[in-house]
């Protein structure tokens, strides 16, 4: 059976590793890029870019008995994955080819993101010139990029949150601990606004004039809809992904699997999610194969972790978190195990 992957993030890695390990399938994975990113480590290359090689696997340095392809996507049909040099046809192709970061900004001169190694290199470059940074966004990027940019580099700081607190899908105590982190380091937090204009300073929706000489976009996902225009309306999801059933295969398309980020599954967008994922799909080819049923997913519980600069952070798990240099530590262990399961 020959199954195409497109994305080789924390989904499509996973997946590509186990089923190179099978000789039942011809394996093919797409990635516009030859390396495997570990995004979560992205707010440490701001002070420090020797992390860069730990943080990046080529590709043919982890996969055996896959065909990788440095391609950019351009279109996905129900017959074959399209880029920009030519078609290739699948018995089954898995879709996860993450989440994006747009600037939404007209005038994106001076706004900067931390969204993959090379856009994150740039962002660093532009702090060294920068005195006063904004941050756009308190979610969990936004959180730790400021936190990372308080803790390591000297600069003055103003976040905007369109929320009434940081974090806001985490527990209050979560919220808290980083608005302390980050007052602590004097970073000035705007809450309950937007930054909805970019001229010589920025403007927020109230009125605000911030005069910041760059920002980091931190302020929501998107995904590209565009490589999947030629299907119907449908298997689009409100207010977000790709509509999936419960084995995680595209609504009426039989073929195609969908993880990661871009799934319609009410779950955090993380890396870890992604993971299973991944696990799952291959399960659940497998038992194609063997002529057993379909597998069932589950959302799982699963813990969300932030970093705070180098010595602080907090786990979120069942509504209980975990704070400081233990959350610090179990931030880097998990990044750890992640990289070595996929070296091995
Ligand atoms: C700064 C930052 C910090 C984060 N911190 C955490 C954290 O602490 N914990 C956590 O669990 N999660 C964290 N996340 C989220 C986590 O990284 C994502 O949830 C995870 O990467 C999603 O995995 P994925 O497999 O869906 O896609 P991704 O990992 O985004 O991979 C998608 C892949 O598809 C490729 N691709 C995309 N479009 C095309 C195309 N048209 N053609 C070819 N290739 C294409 C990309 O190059 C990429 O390699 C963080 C994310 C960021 C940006």
């Amino acid at each position: 059976m020959n199954i195409v992957i497109v994305g080789g993030g924390f989904c499509g890695s996973i997946l590509a590793k186990k089923l190179g390990r099978e000789d039942r399938f011809d394996t093919v994975l797409i990635d516009r890029k030859d390396k495997y990113q570990y995004y979560p480590a992205l707010p440490e290359l701001l002070s420090d870019p020797s992390i860069s090689g730990k943080i990046s696997l080529r590709y043919d340095s982890f996969l055996t008995g896959v065909e990788f392809i440095r391609r950019e996507v351009k279109r996905i049909t129900p017959e074959a994955i399209v880029t920009d040099k030519g078609r290739i046809s699948y018995d089954r192709c898995v879709l996860c080819f993450g989440a994006e970061y747009p600037v939404r900004l007209d005038n994106k001169n001076n706004v900067y993101t931390v969204d993959d190694v090379e856009n994150t290199l740039r962002t660093r470059k532009a702090l060294h010139d920068s005195d006063h940074v904004l941050i756009i966004g308190g979610g969990l990027i936004g959180v730790e990029v400021a936190a990372e940019i308080a803790d390591q580099l000297e600069k003055r700081i103003t976040l905007v949150h369109p929320h009434q607190r940081l974090l806001e899908r985490t527990p209050m105590d979560a919220s808290e601990h980083a608005e302390r982190f980050l007052h602590s380091r004097g970073v000035e937090i705007i809450f309950n606004d937007k930054v909805v204009e970019n001229r010589d300073v920025f403007l927020t929706d109230k009125g605000k004039m911030i005069d910041a000489d760059m920002a980091v976009w931190a302020g929501g996902l998107g995904f590209n809809r565009e490589l999947l225009s030629g299907f119907d309306h449908d298997i689009f999801s409100e207010p977000w992904g790709l509509d999936v059933n419960s084995d995680l295969k595209l609504k009426h398309h039989e073929d195609i699997y969908v993880g990661g980020d871009i799934t319609s599954l009410n779950e955090e967008k993380t890396g870890h999610n992604a993971d299973v994922h991944g696990k799952f799909i291959f399960k659940d080819l497998i038992r194609e194969m063997e002529g057993k049923g379909t597998l069932k997913y589950s959302t799982q519980k699963a813990p969300m972790i932030i970093g705070l600069g180098r010595k602080d952070g907090i786990v979120v798990f069942e509504g209980k978190i975990l704070t400081g240099r233990p959350a610090a530590t179990v931030k880097k262990m998990v990044e750890i195990g992640a990289l070595r399961r996929l070296r091995f």
